[in-house]
């Protein structure tokens, strides 16, 4: 399996393009998991050489704009090949209850009538519940709350072979609730704000966010193999990965992964 990083970002990240990503499995079925901010997403895919209409698995973690306007292109992307007939399939959208009539409203308010009447059709629109297992792109994906104080947000933990799993929080740090999730993970997908050592400066824990430093002390602890560190600030771009894998690995001793937008990762 392997990810592509289409984002890497924060919300309001101007050098990045907000976090979202592509999941894609030995048999090439792709998983795409947020849209970032907007049409930044079709362009980034076009660079990755993914082309959307490939995509028929799509997870929503939270309803923020920079992980949620995205979805809405794809979408657009998507109906307005259906009604050319040139999207071959349908296309699954999960996320929680809520966040699922969100989707389904923006896309009645903003998208051509021709292309909501696709959704229920061929556009599944599926609430998932906390803790609710589905078959997405051939692994079974259990959805789960992450326990957010700030908004609705869900995760998920992909088994991506036997007695391996890749767990993603979102855009938010651990909180007790995903440990069956996080712990023994293959891959963690975690968040860093910022370096723990800049956290003077960017004040992550105000906004439910943490440092490399924490995310790899949590790794470390959970018996995680690998973390991939994500959502970060963009003062650094000419050496985050450098900056975030030093200070992560004297918290943790697995492999650490800082991706730039559009890095592929081989999981
Ligand atoms: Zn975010």
């Amino acid at each position: 399996m392997k990810i592509t990083m289409l984002g890497t970002g924060h919300a309001l990240v101007t050098r990045y393009y907000n976090t979202c990503f592509v999941i894609e499995g030995d048999d090439g079925r792709k998983f795409l998991v947020d849209g970032g901010g907007g049409n930044t997403i079709l362009r980034n895919l076009d660079l990755a050489g993914i082309d959307p209409l490939d995509i028929h698995d799509i997870f929503v973690t939270h309803q923020h704009v920079d992980h949620f306007m995205g979805i809405i292109w794809i979408i657009r992307v998507i109906a307005y090949a259906m009604c050319k007939d040139e999207y071959e399939g349908e296309v699954n959208i999960y996320s929680s209850a809520e966040l699922i009539e969100k989707v389904r409203t923006v896309s009645e308010l903003l998208l051509r009538p021709v292309e909501v009447a696709f959704i229920g059709k061929k556009i599944h629109l599926i609430a998932v519940d906390d803790g609710e297992s589905r078959d997405v792109i051939g692994h079974r994906t259990t959805f789960f709350n992450i326990g957010s104080a700030k908004v609705l947000q869900f995760g998920f933990s992909m088994e991506m072979e036997e007695g391996k799993k890749l767990t993603c929080l979102g855009d938010e740090p651990y909180y007790e609730a995903s440990e069956e999730y996080v712990r023994d993970s293959e891959w963690l997908l975690h968040e860093a704000f910022c370096l723990y050592d800049e956290r003077d400066i960017y004040h992550p824990y105000e906004i439910a966010h943490s440092t490399a430093k924490d995310a790899c002390e949590l790794a470390e602890r959970m018996g995680v193999k690998n973390i991939l560190l994500y959502h970060t600030e963009d003062d650094h771009v000419e050496n985050r990965k450098n900056l975030y894998t030093e200070e992560g690995r004297k918290f943790f001793s697995g492999r650490i992964e800082v991706p730039e937008d559009l890095e592929v990762i081989e999981l």
